[in-house]
């Protein structure tokens, strides 16, 4: 019988994404897997939500949950996966902060149903007769789809999570990084992000290029301009949210000679949307009058400034009832 430890790995509301993450481990899975029991990892491998209930409570060391929470099946699974983890990491920006799929907490659950199976120009005429139920009878069958939720939400807002690796997906290194701390017991305080507390913009190597006082006359979209590859982002007047932003990743994009869109969110005890806001009123240096023209480079501000972080930000979702 095994004495390795056992661990798991589940998404909820997700592109799938962090699975790569694991998978990109390379050759260093076979580091990971010599050290612990794959005991849940349904994207991989056939486990059953069975096989999980049949474990004792505590089982698994610890349990790597990646994606936001959109329906009652993810909460139903995830209290259980809680219950059978001694730990459980929230793994990836969506389960950390709603990610991505949060940006429908702009719209709601039944303007996002028009659209998909009434309104779209590819559904067909008969749109109005698809769109799904959660309960349907089909002759004398019942079938019964999970609920789907009007707001995403966090992995923190249905379970108590041990420990935060965000990242839009985490790197490779981050996760064999985290794997080792769980392994050796080396971990922060519980409820801690697994990743330095400083903005992106301390490690970049552009932040030296940036003047003492800068200031820009307004932010153009990144493909309105040629970007100089050397300098800052926010000098060239293009929109970087590495102000705003959790370092850690390594800046791959900026070093692909595109700005930093937030992925790894928010620092400690911050709204990113908040912060980065802050941020350009430091540097947008125009006239109340020319403020429209100067801001025209951010056309989706809700969007650009909470892209990966809309379920954990102050706005959190458009109230119930707007338009939309
Ligand atoms: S704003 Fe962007 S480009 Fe400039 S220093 Fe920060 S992360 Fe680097
Ligand atoms: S540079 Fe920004 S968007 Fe790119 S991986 Fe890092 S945090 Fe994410």
């Amino acid at each position: 019988m095994t004495t390795k430890p056992k661990v798991g790995f589940y998404w909820c509301a997700s592109c799938g994404g962090c699975e790569e993450t694991v998978v990109d481990l390379d050759e260093k899975v076979l580091d990971v897997v010599a050290a612990v029991d794959i005991v849940f990892w349904p994207c991989a491998m056939d486990f059953k939500y069975t096989d999980v209930e049949a474990m004792a409570d505590g089982e698994m060391a610890a349990c790597f949950i990646n994606g936001a929470i959109r329906t009652e099946e993810q909460e139903h699974v995830a209290k259980l996966l809680r219950k059978k983890s001694a730990a459980v990491i929230a793994f990836g920006s969506c389960a950390c902060m709603g990610g991505i799929p949060a940006l429908a907490n702009l719209t709601s659950r039944e303007a996002i149903m028009r659209r998909s199976y009434i309104s779209s120009p590819t559904v067909g005429s008969e749109g109005g007769s698809t769109v799904p139920q959660k309960s349907t009878d089909v002759g004398s069958v019942n079938l019964q789809l999970p609920e789907l939720y009007d707001s995403v939400l966090k992995l923190d807002d249905v379970i108590d999570v041990d420990y935060y690796l965000p990242g839009c997906p985490p790197t490779p290194e981050l996760l064999a990084t985290a794997v080792g701390a769980l392994l050796s017991g080396e971990l922060p305080p519980a409820k801690s992000v697994l990743l330095p507390d400083k903005a992106l913009c301390a490690s970049c190597d552009r932040n030296s290029s940036k003047p003492d006082n800068l200031t820009v006359a307004g932010l153009k979209r990144v493909y309105q301009v040629k970007a100089d590859p050397e300098k800052c982002f926010l000098a060239q007047g293009i929109l970087c949210m590495g102000p705003a932003t959790r370092d850690g990743c390594g800046y791959p994009c900026v070093k692909g000679n595109m700005p930093c869109t937030g992925c790894f969110g928010p620092m400690s005890g911050g709204d990113q949307g908040a912060r980065m806001t802050a941020a350009l009123g430091g540097i947008i240096d125009v006239g109340e009058a020319a403020l429209d023209e100067a801001l025209a480079g951010i056309p989706d501000p809700a969007g650009s400034f909470y892209r990966y972080s809309m379920s954990a930000s102050l706005l959190g979702r458009v109230r119930k009832g707007e338009p939309s």
